[in-house]
């Protein structure tokens, strides 16, 4: 059995609205069993956004984007011939190119569609998104034949520029190195070390133990999702595989699945006011087959963006590494669980 473990941590402060009145406040404090991360859930305090925002002063195409099709074929640069023969990977309107900004070993960049500078969070189709999943993971195919020795692999998205963005035209990048990135590490040391005192796989025992709870939220296919026990962001959102570990192990029907999901989870943002996202899926590394590793797809929300939006990462989540959340995974699973019917 996986151990969920909280803590009441009995806050005490003066109650606003009983003239300042000392109460107990409920605050529970939750470690997640793999990673042994904690967060904080409040109780009370709601950050979700009552409107959506009006994004065509950031999304409006004025000036130069190199990934819309005018200029995308002529200003991004073909891979080495040693590891893409043809140069470029296209499917449908998605493609992927090198990235000129070297954050990786080999760090690319996708475009799910090079034909339309923006897509609201409704255009994220299931097609749109499998072909942007499918031109990454070729890639990372091919790389890795060429350099077995870069095992850590991932794929992961910013979108809009309150999540980190530096370009509004939307994409997703990879990095493949011989080093992991560090949650990476956390993850794969968490599942190393459950299979050692259980020889059994982590995820599969956390898929098994959460299925039908309050954090499930349903199966696309290959695909499990649920509000994780201990997010580390709002609204944060899993997609646990079954049986893939490794971004090169994602078959054709694994991408069918997580688009499904993907456009599903999306979906549930856009009806919520939210409208910029992270997420991330990462490799298991060299021996994930054998320690049961499973990749997982992790979507969290990011303040939507403001003129003077306040940024939702605070000292807590970039310095402490402990996410205060103001809605419970609980609740999140309950409302997404919609989008999935
Ligand atoms: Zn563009």
């Amino acid at each position: 059995m996986i151990e969920f473990r909280e803590i009441n941590l009995e806050a005490r402060a003066p109650d606003a609205t009983d003239g300042g009145t000392w109460k107990s406040i409920p605050l529970v404090q939750r470690i997640d069993p793999l990673t042994r991360k904690s967060c904080r859930i409040l109780s009370g305090v709601k950050l979700q956004p009552a409107s959506k925002p009006e994004l065509s002063p950031i999304t409006d195409v004025g000036g130069f984007c190199p990934f819309c099709d005018n200029v995308f074929e002529s200003v991004t640069f073909p891979f080495e011939p040693e590891i893409v023969p043809a140069g470029r990977i296209r499917r449908n309107k998605a493609s992927v190119v090198p990235n000129i900004m070297a954050y990786s070993g080999y760090s690319s960049v996708g475009i799910y569609d090079t034909t339309r500078h923006f897509l609201e969070l409704e255009d994220f189709t299931p097609p749109l998104l499998n072909d942007a999943f499918a031109v990454m993971v070729e890639h990372a195919r091919a790389i890795r034949k060429v350099r077995p020795d870069l095992v850590w692999s991932s794929i992961s998205a910013n979108y809009l520029p309150s999540s980190g963005s530096s370009v509004v035209h939307p994409h997703l990048q990879s990095s493949h190195d011989f080093q992991p990135m560090s949650s990476q590490m956390d993850q794969v040391i968490g599942a190393r070390r459950y299979f050692r005192e259980t020889s059994r796989s982590y995820f599969d025992d956390l898929v098994a133990q959460e299925l039908n709870g309050s954090r499930f939220i349903a199966t696309t296919g290959s695909v499990n999702w649920m509000a994780p026990f201990a997010p580390r962001g709002f609204q944060e959102i899993w997609g646990v595989f079954d049986t893939a570990s490794d971004i090169t192990d994602l078959s054709d029907s694994n991408l069918v699945d997580l688009s499904d999901g993907v456009e599903r989870v999306l979906s549930y943002y856009n009806a919520h006011n939210f409208s910029a996202f992270n997420y991330s899926i990462v490799g298991g590394g060299p021996d994930a087959q054998q320690i049961g590793f499973r990749l997982t797809f992790r979507i969290l929300v990011r303040s939507n963006p403001d003129r003077y939006y306040r940024s939702d990462v605070t000292y807590f989540e970039r310095l402490l590494d402990e996410p205060l959340l103001d809605v419970s995974p609980e609740e999140v699973a309950k409302a997404a669980t919609k989008f999935f019917n």
